[in-house]
């Protein structure tokens, strides 16, 4: 099905109208700090389903539902106690997502038929400005085709849903570049589903203040990083993705490094001389200042790299420390585990 679909800006007259197509059960991609999502009323079964078209997406993967205020949540939850509210109060709004028992009212095609649901409050003002508009609550996933990576800037967003949607809305680059980490709430425990900007690390903090133990499941389905399969692909760009540890491993003389290459790579202490190496060998390289510029930039450079026809991409693997998790998450899946 083709639209004709509006630009809008992010002007209280345009989130106006952005949230009056969203009550009239219409798409409206739109900013968020994380990516931009593709959204629809999670109350209404039929806009919900319009989603799973638009974007390709196979039905059982559940949907996120994005909430403007704090107090919404008990309306869309079941049984959530004070201390995960409170424990929960410390990082929304912002880029993290708590999946909790769900309320009747949101229909089976968000959650896929599970008994929880993905809640999260952007902490982007116009995504909140768009959901309090809206007066219902936004179900969005990442507003990119299925297995694509997620856009993070309005061209993106454009070139992935345009044609697709009612309207998509135009905002900035989004600050955290990679999609929320997902953390589900058990009565003792949070479980880290999704690895994202808000860390495991800062996760165990948090929990340790209310009395909670915080596990990473977040790594089991996926064995080890340089076992290679098709199904872990995801997040994907059509260059090839190979991944590296080290520098010194591009210059392995087994390997032989095709002529239309980018390196992403990230500052390290002691890279200098290397660098110059791969500059004067006439390899186009990316270099990031830590792993939040390197987040905020990969998908961003996945997309630019396939405008600009390279087809091969070869993506430092950074450490499991930080967002160095989220980002190896995010690499694995481009590269199916392809390590040079
Ligand atoms: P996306 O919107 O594309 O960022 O994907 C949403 C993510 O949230 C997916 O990884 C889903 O599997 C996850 N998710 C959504 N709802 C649930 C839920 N009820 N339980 C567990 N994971 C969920
Ligand atoms: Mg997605």
């Amino acid at each position: 099905m083709t639209h004709a679909t509006l630009i809008l800006e992010c002007t209280e007259a345009d989130l106006k109208k952005a949230g009056e197509l969203i009550r009239a059960g219409e798409l409206v991609v739109f900013p968020t700090e994380t990516v931009y999502g593709l959204g629809a009323n999670a109350l209404d079964p039929k806009a919900c389903r319009k989603i799973f078209q638009a974007k390709g997406r196979p039905t059982d993967n559940p949907l996120i539902v994005h909430l403007s205020s704090m107090e919404e949540i008990l309306t869309y939850t079941r049984r959530v106690s004070d201390r995960h509210l409170k424990l929960m109060e410390q990082c929304m709004p912002g880029p993290v997502t708590f999946v909790l028992p769900k309320a009747p009212d949101i229909p089976d095609i968000v959650t896929a038929g599970l008994s929880t649901v993905a809640i999260r409050i952007p902490s982007l003002t116009e995504a909140r400005r768009l959901i309090s508009y809206a007066g219902v609550p936004i179900a969005a996933p990442s507003a990119n085709r299925s297995g694509e990576p997620s856009p993070t800037t309005f061209e993106m967003a454009y070139h992935a849903m345009a044609g697709r949607v009612a309207a998509i809305i135009k905002g900035p680059m989004c600050e955290v570049g990679i999609e929320s980490s997902v953390v589900r709430i058990e009565k003792d425990r949070l479980e880290l589903l999704r690895p994202g900007f808000v860390t495991f690390e800062t996760l165990t903090e948090l929990g340790k203040d209310f009395g909670l133990e915080v596990i990473d499941l977040s790594q089991l389905p996926q064995a080890k990083p340089a076992s290679p399969g098709t199904k872990y692909t995801h997040y994907k760009p059509k260059a090839t993705v190979y991944l590296f540890s080290s520098l010194e491993d591009l210059f392995s003389p087994l390997i032989e490094i095709p002529s239309s290459t980018r390196i992403l790579y990230m500052k390290q202490p002691q890279s200098e001389e290397l660098l110059h190496r791969i500059v004067s060998m006439g390899i186009e390289i990316v270099v990031f200042e830590n792993m939040s510029d390197y987040a905020r930039h990969l998908f961003f450079q996945f997309h630019r790299a396939d405008k600009e026809g390279i087809t091969t991409i070869l993506a430092y693997y950074p450490p499991p420390t930080g967002i160095g998790l989220a980002l190896r998450n995010r690499l694995i899946k481009a590269s199916g585990g392809r390590f040079v």
